[in-house]
């Protein structure tokens, strides 16, 4: 690595999960492209796969950023997609780890002064090592201006009794988090819908203990834009939207792109192709794979599906019965697709999402109406703003049993792609996307914004 000195420089740490790692590479090539040199610090168990996902041959920015990374504190068989294991290992480990790799930093022959480190808020233990060691502090909030304000407001819900000191709800009703923000159902509250008891518990408590780390940010953007949450925005004017930020460039993915895809959609008419993906975290059972895959079939239209090796828990997918044959001449399938050029490309008609917010926006970005099926943690209340406030996507819901069924599938994907206000809404809203990380747009000049305060 060419020597840093005198460069201007900045530490980007992101939470190690998928839909955080992407967005803060992103923005990682966008400082690349005002002047910055990067390192950007994932922990040693990501690092290793997105080097692997890489392949040989990728520069990343010709030595511009710079990956590194440090160790989480679990084994090397231990589950990371367990959070609440998760987050307490890298609390008690990551602070000792970061100082000392900091420290290495200055007094290396490459690099003498960190202009800012830039974590993700999920982070905010490295808020508190940089302020210790005299650094500038930047948070990135990668999720929607909507989770950020639940998140801001904890302590205001406690006091006025709405949740209890464990976050749990004192009852059923609607939760007005200020006059201008739509309601938000209690159970969708982030932290109820991340796991068993005790994984609330501590997701709660980590949580509360984020929220009152702001003081320590000197910077604090977040992957959202203005006109899609403006009610978080004048509540919060601290808070600064840089986004839709597109995870389109190379660096970040945790499995190999296949692009063969690309070419199999340019093979499809235009405005025919579901495309089904369910982000990187999403597990789905035996049952769940079976009717989506006939439901897929039963919609009778073509389809790219994203597989993941690890979708059905790791366990080898089984599909229905003859299954693939018969819908050889017309369905995809992929372990990790280059979901941005997918979702760009004229042949995309809707995707069947998890509600993932990377996953939202970039559909929001492309004009892509969506189907939901959410999972865990944010996903519930994505999925409340696309189909009820947005009005930009259909809910699937699951029988009493708890299955989506294939009739379901079929139906609301026949419903969504004839749902003419649904269509123009895409529209708009892709407009309103694209204006905002445009010339003279809201998102890009708090960006430069941000960039030229941190290069102060
Ligand atoms: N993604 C991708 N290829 C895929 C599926 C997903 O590149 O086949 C990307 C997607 O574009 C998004 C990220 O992975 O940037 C997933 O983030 P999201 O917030 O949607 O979901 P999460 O993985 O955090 O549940």
């Amino acid at each position: 690595m060419a020597p840093l000195r005198d460069a201007l420089h900045v530490l980007v740490i992101p939470y190690p999960a998928q839909g955080h790692v992407k967005p803060l590479m992103e923005l990682s090539h966008r400082l690349v492209e005002h002047g910055f040199k990067v390192t950007f610090l994932n922990t040693e168990f990501n690092h290793k796969r997105v080097i692997a996902a890489m392949g040989s041959g990728v520069d990343i920015e010709g030595d511009k950023i710079h990956m590194a990374a440090i160790p989480d504190g679990l084994g090397p068989e231990e589950d990371r997609n367990q959070h609440g294991k998760l987050i307490p290992s890298m609390w008690s480990v990551m602070p000792g780890y970061l100082e000392a790799f900091i420290g290495r930093i200055m007094t290396d022959s490459y690099e003498s002064n960190i202009k800012c480190v830039i974590c993700d808020w999920t982070m905010a233990w490295a808020l508190e090592v940089a302020a210790k060691m005299g650094i500038p502090r930047a948070a990135f909030w990668p999720a929607s201006g909507a989770v950020l304000a639940s998140l801001h407001h904890i302590p205001r819900l406690i006091e006025d009794k709405i949740i209890d000191a464990n976050g749990i709800p004192s009852n059923n009703q609607m939760i007005q988090l200020s006059p201008t923000m739509p309601l938000m159902n209690p159970d969708q509250l982030v932290w109820l819908c991340m796991g068993d008891t005790a994984t609330t518990s501590e997701m709660f408590n980590f949580f509360l203990w984020i929220s009152r780390t702001v003081e320590l940010v000197d910077h604090f953007i977040c992957n959202s834009f203005y006109d899609l949450e403006p009610y978080v925005f004048e509540q919060f004017p601290n808070v600064k939207p840089i986004g839709p930020v597109m995870a389109r460039s190379s660096g970040a993915n945790f499995w190999a792109e296949d692009s063969t895809c690309i070419s199999w959609l340019d093979q499809q008419s235009a405005n025919s192709v579901i495309y089904v993906a369910f982000g990187s975290h999403t597990m789905l059972d035996g049952r769940k794979v079976k009717e989506l895959a006939l439901g897929l079939e039963l919609s009778k239209r073509p389809f790219l599906w994203v597989v993941r090796p690890d979708l059905t828990s790791g366990k080898a997918i089984e599909y229905p019965d003859g299954f693939l044959e018969r819908v050889a001449s017309r369905g995809r399938m992929v372990r990790w697709a280059p979901q941005y050029n997918v979702l760009a490309h004229p042949s995309i008609a809707c995707f069947l999402t998890h509600c993932g917010w990377n996953s939202t926006t970039e559909a929001l970005s492309a004009g892509v109406p969506l189907l939901c099926w959410p999972y865990f943690g944010d996903q519930f209340i994505n999925e409340t703003y696309i189909c009820d406030l947005w009005k930009v996507g259909l809910r699937l819901n699951p029988a009493e049993s708890g299955l989506i069924s294939r009739d379901e599938i079929k139906e609301k994907l026949d419903l969504l792609l004839g749902d003419e206000e649904i269509n123009s809404n895409t529209k708009k809203m892709k407009e309103m996307a694209t204006r905002s990380v445009s010339n003279g747009g809201d998102s890009l000049k708090n960006l430069v914004d941000f960039i030229e305060k941190i290069k102060a």
